[in-house]
Parts: C-alpha cells; structure tokens; sequence
C-alpha cells in the first residue's frame, strides 16, 4: 500500500511520485501544459497515482494525486482528473508502462487538428529522433474530455504505441519510466512544431523503411 504524502520508492530506490511531481512541473515550465491543463500519473502494482481535478501542472504536490484502481475507482485522495480513463487505457493494454502524461501543448492541438499522416500515425517519421524517442503516434477519433470512450480507443487499436495525439484535443505519452515518458511528451511537441513549419505535403519524411530500422535499434514502434 502507498501512501500520498510519503516517498514512493520501487524496486530501484527511486521516489517515484518525486519524480512525477519534477516531471510535471518541468513540462509545464516549457509552457507545454496551459492554463489548468494537462495531467499526469504513475503505476505503482495494480494502482495509479494520477492528478486530482483541479490541479495545475506548475505547482502540482503530493496532496494533488488520487490513488485509484485500474477500473478507475477512488482508493484514496481527492477525485481524479476526468480524464483519467485515457491513462487507465494505456496501463491496461500495456502492462510494462509506469508513467503516463497527457498536454494540451499547442503544437500538438494545432497537429491534431490536420488530417493524419497515416493510419498508424498522425504524425510522420521526420526525424530519427522522433522515431526512437516518441515512434508512431495514431490519431485518436474525437471524444469529448473525460469519457471512457478516449480510454477504450486507446485500449483497443491493435497496433503497438505509446504516444498518440487526441483529435482537435491535444497529446498523450507513455513510458515505462517517468523520464521516458517526459521526454517522449518533448520531443512529440517539437516533431509537431517542426511539421507545421513545413510545407504542406512539400516536404520528405523517412521512409518507412528508415523509420523502422531506427524503431528496432531504439525499442520503439514503427509500422504494424
Ligand atoms: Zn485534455
């Protein structure tokens, strides 16, 4: 059992809630998460320790988390963010994933709002580092915030992935640490910023051929 206002350590020693707290408060420095948005959670055994609603991402504390189950319900803390279903989507599928974070940054609303790149993936392969770090990233169909719908899209595509862009709604990243999952949430925002930057369909992405020699070298997904 953990408890909310004492350290979280894992196997390795590490205070995990720590670092979800740091994690948090980094993104919303980099302004990705703006006004009251955004929203964050870790996994500990078979429960998630996920923002509470009402909180922001800058200030975010340790009294600001819900410890619910993987169904969703209250175990202990404040109600959690509606948007939860969308982070319990991503630990059901994959049970390996620790960490899961969820921005309204700009570049990636303005991305989700375009027709994606392909089935697989909003956005294109356009740099390695965007391959190895992030991967394919689908779309996922409009849902209005907070309903279990978001979560099941994201529990049922039957293609690996770990991050993908919510349409005309915003960003989500998993990781199996909260660091992979930080600078997966990074690295999608500047991939968005770049596409938008670039001509319209004036531009060469990787081949997929490319894009999945760097996905298997680096243990991300690209292609089915
Ligand atoms: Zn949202």
């Amino acid at each position: 059992m953990t408890h909310l206002d004492a350290p979280t350590p894992d196997v390795g020693g590490t205070d995990l809630v720590g670092a979800l707290l740091d994690a948090a408060h980094h993104l919303a420095g980099l302004g990705l998460s703006p006004g009251a948005s955004g929203n964050v959670s870790i996994r500990i055994g078979d429960e998630v320790l996920v923002s509470a609603t009402g909180t922001r991402m800058a200030d975010l504390a340790r009294d600001g988390l819900s410890r619910i189950d993987l169904e969703g319900r209250l175990i202990e803390g404040a109600r959690p963010t509606k948007e939860a279903p969308l982070h319990l989507g991503f630990y059901r599928r994959s049970p390996e994933l620790r960490c899961v974070i969820h921005l309204h940054s700009p570049s990636a609303v303005a991305l989700s709002c375009l027709p994606p790149h392909s089935e697989l993936s909003a956005v294109p392969p356009i740099t390695p580092y965007f391959v190895m770090r992030v991967g394919q990233t689908p779309l996922l169909p409009y849902a209005a915030p907070g309903s279990a719908e978001l979560g099941r899209h994201v529990e049922r595509l039957p293609f690996p992935f770990r991050a993908a862009l919510l349409q005309n709604h915003g960003s989500v990243c998993a990781g199996e640490t909260v660091a992979a999952a930080r600078d997966s949430m990074i690295e999608l925002e500047a991939a968005a910023e770049i596409i938008l930057k670039l001509p319209v369909g004036g531009f060469r992405p990787l081949s997929d051929e490319q894009a999945r020699e760097v996905a298997e070298a680096h243990g991300s997904y690209w292609g089915a």
